[in-house]
């Protein structure tokens, strides 16, 4: 049977072996990252659709459960921004009330928190990451590339929101291209954001497509760790080495 909502199983550093569930089209996002894996966002939206059936989702996923061993871990991504699928909470519900065993997590850009649907939606899932580049207006949108309704106010609220409304892990992840959001002062702000929020994890990369991006400079990456490891919570630095 040909796969349309699962993706190929990926290895995850801290979360095993990864089934990827899809359910937007490619590629349904509120941001156009300049670094996304995607490509650039054919379809800029802050507006929820619910783009499949969660049934057609779930019968393709019992499917591949019956025929295959079982991962670690299921990663509810999409092709963009998972909150725009407006039956998410539905969908996980449905697979973690299946597959209890399996952990299940998605990776959204904070965009839409600020709708109480969404961070309901967003605690079915048992670990939440969420992206946070920088918490300077000016670097956040050179970097994100955002819809215009989106306001960096609005993503750090929501992100404040949802750690108190939910006790299930959260995980911040920032992703450092250079002069893009690599000021001192953005990362010191998202220090002391990070050090308020408190999450369970940070994850700190860099960008992975270089392109015309200038590989991050020695003193960045070391302003970076100096700054970060001052932190309580857990960082992981990822592609720093
Ligand atoms: S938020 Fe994620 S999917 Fe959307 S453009 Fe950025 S990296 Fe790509």
């Amino acid at each position: 049977m040909k796969k349309q909502y699962l993706g190929e199983i990926m290895d995850h550093p801290l979360l095993g072996k990864l089934l990827p569930v899809d359910f937007s089209p490619l590629k349904t996002c509120s941001f156009n990252c300049y670094y996304c894996n995607l490509g650039k966002t054919t379809k800029m939206t802050m507006e929820r659709e619910e783009f499949y059936p969660v049934q057609d989702i779930i019968e393709e996923v019992d499917s591949y459960m019956d025929q295959n061993d079982l991962h670690d871990t299921i990663f509810l991504t999409g092709s963009g921004e998972p909150a725009l699928y407006s039956k998410f909470g539905e969908l996980a519900r449905k697979i973690k009330e299946k597959y209890p065993s399996i952990s299940t997590t998605a990776y959204s850009n904070a965009s839409l928190l600020t709708d109480p649907e969404v961070r309901n939606d967003f605690c079915e899932c048992d670990i939440m990451q969420f992206n946070l580049n920088a918490v300077i207006a000016e670097e956040f949108s050179r970097i994100n590339q955002h819809h215009g309704r989106v306001r960096l106010d609005d993503v750090l609220e929501g992100l404040r929101k949802f750690k108190a409304e939910t006790n299930k892990p959260i995980w911040i992840h920032s992703i450092f291209g250079d002069n893009f959001n690599t000021s001192e002062e953005n990362i010191i702000g998202l220090r002391n954001f990070i050090a308020e929020l408190n999450p369970d994890k940070y994850i700190i990369r860099k960008f992975e497509i270089e392109n015309d991006v200038k590989p991050l400079r020695e003193e960045t990456i070391n302003f970076i760790k100096n700054q970060m490891d001052s932190l309580s919570c857990k960082c992981h630095y990822m592609g720093f080495d």
